[in-house]
């Protein structure tokens, strides 16, 4: 038997979420009178932890997939998607620039070390890039005036048939909880470009679900925002929920009670006795740890489901074990169902919330050891790569 720990990946809420983020950018860009912007769906990190194969089948529908790594773009390819790669970060190193040729991936270059080696390289086609400025988080990209003459060297680079087509990217730093600093940002952003032609793409999930960011965006550039975190069920906000905006998870972690523990006022549970029973109290053990991926930092009163009723973490996370409060489930006993976040259960954002950082870690935090179960896929239809 293995331990009773599971990992459901819903690729239909993928699907699903999907279609909200698309359903809402054409429904603003409407109401704007301008054209939707099209979509990168992210899916590095192996898909936020969801495994890529599911961002693959989840994603389908997306005009293009973007990723740090070239082992997952390779996958992409291997697995058949004709559409779209982009790179993120770009090439790490000028051997790289052959395998960006020969897979047809589109290039971020943020740095002038990869400028350089472009201008060394010969590919059979041109590269695609995307020009990418920091626009204020310093993280990666030109500084402004580096910018511009970045932006003259990769036109020269485009008439010697090196480089392609060529847009412009940046990535805002407080999307998702100032739209002050955000406007700056982007204005900024727009001032600088207003002569760089081409393809631009500004928007992470923060960004994609604010319209009065994107549609600044000139109407003459084709756009791509750029989403990952909502395409799995999870709000880039702090204070808006993933149900408010209409997403489902796309990763439910459960557990089972493998034991239970009666508690007089007085006694205590876990490592450091951080919890102590102030009257008579029903502890259930879960069989869930920091090991699996639940995050050690959440404590005593971190939201958790058990036989379908909520209740809370008592003390401090093991390594494999975590305790539940059972004092008002009497139902609920050894085998008992525990989910520790997703469908049926709290919000991997609650969770996050709780052991103060965001959903986004713990999802790609998952371990290893868990196993996965892939929930079906309704539709799949293989892109089209008209977009090419
Ligand atoms: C990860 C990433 C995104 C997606 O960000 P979310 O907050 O997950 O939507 C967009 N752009 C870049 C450059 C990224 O690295």
């Amino acid at each position: 038997m293995p331990r009773p720990i599971m990992a459901t990946i819903s690729v239909p809420a993928m699907q699903h979420n999907l279609n909200q983020v698309v359903a809402g950018l054409n429904a603003d860009a409407r109401q704007a009178g301008r054209t939707a912007p099209k979509v990168w769906a992210v899916i590095k990190a192996g898909a936020y932890g969801h495994g890529l194969a599911q961002g693959l089948a989840g994603f389908t529908a997306a005009d293009g997939l973007a990723m740090l790594d070239l082992d997952e773009a390779l996958a992409c390819r291997e697995a058949g998607w004709q559409g779209p790669l982009m790179l993120l970060e770009g090439f790490f190193e000028f051997e790289d620039i052959s395998f960006v040729d020969t897979h047809r991936l589109t290039v971020s270059v943020h740095d002038e070390a990869q400028l350089r080696m472009l201008e060394q390289s010969s590919p059979s086609q041109p590269i695609r890039v995307n020009l990418k400025v920091n626009g204020g988080m310093h993280r990666l990209g030109f500084a402004p005036q580096a910018a511009v003459q970045a932006w003259q060297r990769l036109l020269a680079l485009q008439k010697k048939g090196v480089v392609g087509e060529l847009g412009t990217m940046m990535h805002f730093s407080r999307a998702d909880d100032d739209p002050i600093v955000t406007q700056e940002q982007l204005s900024a952003f727009l001032a600088l470009t207003s002569d760089m032609q081409g393809p631009v793409s500004v928007c992470n999930s923060a960004a994609t679900l604010t319209p009065a960011l994107w549609t600044q965006l000139p109407e003459a550039r084709a756009q791509w925002v750029r989403p990952g975190i909502c395409l799995y069920g999870s709000s880039p906000y702090a204070h808006r929920s993933a149900s408010e905006l209409g997403l489902r998870p796309a990763m439910t972690l459960e557990a089972r009670i493998i034991g239970v523990q009666d508690c007089q006022p007085g006694s205590s549970v876990g490592y450091g006795h951080l919890f102590t029973a102030s009257q008579p109290t029903r502890v259930g053990i879960v069989a869930c740890g920091y090991a699996d991926g639940y995050p050690r930092h959440a404590g005593t009163g971190t939201p958790v489901t058990v036989a379908g009723q909520p209740s809370r973490l008592l003390g401090r996370v093991s390594m494999d074990m975590l305790a539940v409060d059972l004092t008002h489930i009497a139902s609920a006993g050894v085998g008992s169902r525990v989910v520790l976040w997703g469908e049926g259960g709290p919000s991997v954002d609650e969770v996050a919330e709780a052991a103060g950082t965001v959903g986004y870690e713990l999802l790609c935090a998952l371990a290893p050891r868990v196993p996965r179960r892939i929930e079906p896929v309704l539709r799949v239809e293989p892109n089209s790569g008209e977009h090419e």
